[in-house]
């Protein structure tokens, strides 16, 4: 069922912010216009982001998920991730720092997942940090045969009868409930980091920040195996001197064709 609606949700979504996407590069778009269009997409994509970690947990749950493992370079992980949250830190005047310690050039593990839960972390310490900064923290333990990830924020802090409940789908925090967000951040980020074979635990102080941290056995591998490429720029247009090609697009509404 979830999976049918999934789809369902998902396809007039889809031309809801490709269309959004592709008005925004509109040069002449006016300020009032570009605002608009600025909520459109920021509405579109946490309906997306809601419907994607529903239909996660929902085949977590009926344990369907499953790993992708593939060599990728750790270092590239965490400063992609960086860069996504940079000027939303910076907005926010916090200073978000990156910590290393050890890291080899090349591990084993399911990228996409480790990126996620890196992603929700520290959305998360962001969203609840009103000064001072926001860490994220990646070492190798176990003689190099695992890694540990931390991210801690000068924040609230979550209050100790919080702590268990916050993992659980749809829980917020009391005070908090009126923030944007899911409340599946942390069940989904839980559910993954144990699907890799750790396990996703906090320690908090009220008033001074809070600390989120797991350990993955994400083993060193030679560097001489090939990496998965990290994530694309968006694309401007074709390369001069492509060869002509015939396109054939099907479906049967015309919205989406479109
Ligand atoms: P969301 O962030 O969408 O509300 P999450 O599952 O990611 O959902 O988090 C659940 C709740 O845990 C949040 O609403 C908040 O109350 C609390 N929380 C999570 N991370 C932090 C943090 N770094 N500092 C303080 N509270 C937090």
């Amino acid at each position: 069922f979830l999976a049918k609606m999934s789809h369902e949700i998902r396809t007039p979504l889809n031309a809801i912010l490709g269309f959004a996407q592709v008005l925004k590069r509109d040069p002449d778009l006016r300020a009032d216009q570009r605002d608009s269009l600025a909520i459109i997409l920021r509405g579109g994509e946490h309906l997306l982001t809601l419907i994607n970690n529903v239909l996660d947990l929902a085949k977590i749950e009926a344990g369907r998920e499953t790993l992708q493992t593939a060599p990728f370079d750790p270092l590239a992980l965490l400063m992609e991730t960086e860069a996504i949250f940079q000027q939303g830190a910076r907005d926010r005047g916090l200073n978000l720092v990156i910590q290393t310690v050890g890291l080899p050039p090349q591990v084993k593990g399911d990228q996409m997942k480790l990126r996620q839960v890196l992603i929700n972390l520290i959305g998360n310490a962001i969203k609840f940090t009103d000064s001072g900064s926001v860490t994220l923290r990646a070492e190798a333990v176990d003689a190099g045969a695992g890694m540990r990830f931390s991210v801690l924020d000068t924040g609230g802090g979550i209050a100790p009868a919080e702590m268990a409940r916050i993992f659980e789908p749809f829980h917020q925090a009391e005070g908090n409930s009126g923030q944007e967000g899911t409340g599946l951040g942390l069940a989904l980020s839980r559910r993954y980091v144990r699907l890799m074979g750790g396990d996703l635990a906090v320690t908090s102080e009220p008033g001074r920040g809070s600390c989120f941290f797991f350990t993955l056995p994400l083993g060193a591998l030679d560097p001489s195996e090939p990496s998965s490429s990290p994530s694309e720029p968006p694309i401007i247009g074709l390369a001069p001197g492509q060869p002509v090609c015939r396109v054939l697009l099907v479906d049967d509404l015309p919205d989406n064709r479109e």
